[in-house]
């Protein structure tokens, strides 16, 4: 399984008429001038989006452009893991569009899915996306700073998703929990 290989978010269209369409719609001013072309165009800067463009362009000979129709990620509630349920229904919920995507709006919660959910996409046919193939991306994405899971088979270190523990657990979350 390539990185690109599941990327449907990229197009090949004209990055021009693209951009023209973008600022025409969200009334958004480009930080820097656009290029006339580009490589690759990846449309929605989420979780997903992100992750494709920052890949892609660690290649400097390729020029990438990022398009996102929501606004600016600059509400300080989205760095607050509590806050979210804050944002719900906010100027930045506008369908979860804002930069960062649902990564911006979501609980900060490291979550995987179950390796029964892979295995089932696998035998229904998405070859490729078993647990076994999904593990090493999971792997090589993580940096675990958890003490008990850095020598884990199951968790990564030196990726650039950085994993910890919450800093603070108050007395009455593990009574929830
Ligand atoms: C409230 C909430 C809490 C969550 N909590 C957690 C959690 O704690 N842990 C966890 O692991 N997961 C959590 N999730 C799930 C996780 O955040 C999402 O599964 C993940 O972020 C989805 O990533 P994505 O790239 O597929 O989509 P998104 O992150 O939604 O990215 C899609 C992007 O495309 C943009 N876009 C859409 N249409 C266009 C267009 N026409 N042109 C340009 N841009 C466009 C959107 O604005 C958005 O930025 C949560 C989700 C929600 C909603």
């Amino acid at each position: 399984m390539g990185l690109l290989d599941f990327s449907p978010a990229l197009m090949s269209a004209s990055a021009a008429t693209l951009a023209v369409i973008y600022m025409y719609l969200y009334k958004l001013k480009p930080k820097k001038p656009l290029n006339p072309s580009y490589d690759y165009i990846v449309i929605g800067a989420g979780s997903a989006g992100c992750v494709v463009a920052a890949r892609l362009s660690e290649d400097p000979t390729k020029t990438v452009l990022l398009l996102e129709a929501g606004q600016e990620a600059d509400d300080h509630r989205i760095s607050v893991p509590d806050a979210s349920p804050t944002l719900q229904q906010s100027d930045v919920d506008w369908n979860y569009q804002v930069l960062g995507g649902c990564s911006s709006v979501n609980a900060m919660i490291y979550m995987r899915g179950h390796k029964a959910d892979y295995d089932s996409w696998e035998k229904l046919g998405a070859v490729g996306w078993g647990w076994d193939d999904v593990l090493p991306y999971f792997l090589k994405s993580e940096n675990n700073t958890i003490p008990n899971q850095v020598s884990s088979p199951y968790h990564g270190a030196g990726g650039p998703l950085t994993v910890t523990e919450r800093p603070y657990t108050c007395d009455m979350s593990l009574q929830f929990v």
